[in-house]
């Protein structure tokens, strides 16, 4: 398989530290707020990737982060006059629904910082004694002129890092460009004992003694959005492999953005969708479809528009499921003919096709294209008459390539007799109230959806026309 690495810019052939394993760790929300549609790209590129990874038989450990202690979330606490816990468990829930609404799979770990904070003080010391950080009144800071490979994620040395930053001068540092490994208790804060006085951590510093802690010292995969690369990932890497000496993660996956309207997504452009909001309208599958037709490291345009074709699109997937699942329960059990053996075999090329170009880098865009093509050719060449082996096949390879996008699992036949059955007791419930016309309404709509009814001596029975 092949990887982009960030760090080289270049696609590389993935090699995992251990065969057939893969640890990786990706950088989760802070948990003050619902979870944008920009962050869920994020979330769902990622879970996609971990889900191919298993798809092609590797053992994932996968570990995303809370940010469970932030300005963000001490502001939030303050306005609301609650604590930074309470805030914490609370958007933590918040954040549960809607990813499982998602089909985001539960990753292996969800630490949380404040679970880890006699590691994070251990690594802020391990820098401090290893010379990489300085104090000052109860404040740490990282000397980043320390870390020679400083900058080498963005691909900018120091000095260009710091003409293209903006940077507030901060008389306490020896140098703009170092950050803050743990911040002294300001008033009304929560903080916690260190050596260096009461206070908490920077944020940068509680991912690398998360990914450490729980991964070893040098991972194979760290992810995150693309605007998490600097200052963010440059700094786990110089705390990370200041205080190891080891390679932190051995590839950098980075997801591009999401616009809406060809725009950035801002609360004050009202354009700024949460998850949620878009998933009371729309079936979280349509969602995915609609990231994922995206290649992740193209930025993506998000509109409703986009969001209706996606819609229509899992549409046409679905009938043909629910083509397959009735021609299954018809069709014939005899071995299938030579022509569908040669059917059987183009199966196999389409699957084959779809690992070629998922194994490259992920390339869910293509991976898409080639289900499409698929399902057009099923629909062309299998009915009723088939041999129901073939059927089946079908069906079963349209769900085994749609479970690493996490899409195409639903049954639909089932659906559709449920609601028949319930639309036949809604008309038979309607004749006992002598409603003879709301049962024929019923009766012709069913009519328009290909279904007739017939009344028997044992109850009403349905077929199709
Ligand atoms: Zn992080």
């Amino acid at each position: 398989m092949k990887v982009f690495n960030s760090l080289t810019r270049q696609k590389e052939e993935f090699i995992p530290i251990t065969p057939n394993e893969v640890k990786m760790y990706v950088c989760g929300p802070t948990v003050y707020n619902f979870f944008h549609i920009g962050n869920a790209r994020t979330f769902l590129v990622f879970d996609t990737i971990r889900r191919y990874f298993e798809y092609r038989g590797y053992k994932v450990t996968f570990i995303q982060n809370f940010t469970d202690i932030d300005d963000k979330m001490i502001k939030r606490a303050n306005e609301e006059g609650t604590t930074v816990k309470e805030i914490a468990q609370r958007y933590i829930a918040e954040y549960y629904k809607d990813a499982d609404a998602l089909n985001i799979k539960r990753a292996t770990v969800n630490p949380r910082a404040t679970e880890f904070m006699d590691e994070i003080i251990k690594f802020v010391k391990d820098l401090v004694d290893k010379g990489y950080a300085y104090e000052v009144n109860g404040d740490v800071y990282f000397e980043t002129k320390k870390f020679k490979e400083y900058g080498k994620l963005s691909h900018q040395n120091l000095e260009e890092l710091e003409a293209g930053a903006r940077i507030d001068v901060d008389e306490r540092k020896k140098d703009p460009m170092d950050f803050a490994l743990w911040k002294a208790q300001k008033e009304g804060e929560p903080a916690w004992e260190s050596p260096f006085g009461l206070g908490r951590p920077g944020w940068h510093i509680e991912c690398s003694t998360m990914a450490s802690s729980l991964l070893g010292e040098t991972i194979d995969i760290h992810g995150g959005g693309v605007d998490l690369t600097f200052p963010h990932h440059e700094n786990e890497i110089a705390q990370s492999e200041a205080r190891n000496g080891k390679t932190f993660a051995r590839y950098w996956m980075h997801s591009a953005f999401l616009n809406v309207n060809n725009q950035k997504m801002s609360k004050s452009l009202n354009n700024f969708f949460t998850a949620r909001e878009i998933l009371q309208k729309y079936d979280s599958e349509v969602l995915r479809l609609f990231m994922l037709s995206a290649h992740y490291r193209n930025p993506i345009n998000f509109s409703i528009e986009l969001l209706e074709q996606s819609k229509a699109a899992l549409d046409r997937l679905y009938n043909t499921i629910g083509n397959l699942e009735h021609i299954i329960e018809v069709s014939n059990e005899r071995e299938p003919s030579e022509e569908e053996k040669e059917f059987l075999n183009k199966l196999l090329e389409y699957k084959n096709r779809y690992i070629e170009v998922m194994d490259d880098d992920f390339n869910t865009a293509d991976g898409i294209s080639v289900i499409f093509d698929m399902v057009r050719d099923i629909n062309s060449s299998i009915n009723e008459n088939s041999a129901k082996k073939v059927a089946e096949s079908s069906l079963n390879l349209i769900r085994e390539l749609g479970e690493p996008l996490g899409i195409l699992q639903k049954s639909v036949r089932g659906n559709i007799e449920d609601e028949i059955q319930r639309l036949i007791e809604e008309r038979q419930a309607a004749r006992k109230a002598k409603n003879y016309a709301l049962a024929d309404k019923i009766r012709d709509e069913l009519k328009d959806r290909g279904i007739v009814l017939e009344d028997t001596p044992s109850g009403v029975r349905w077929k199709r026309i």
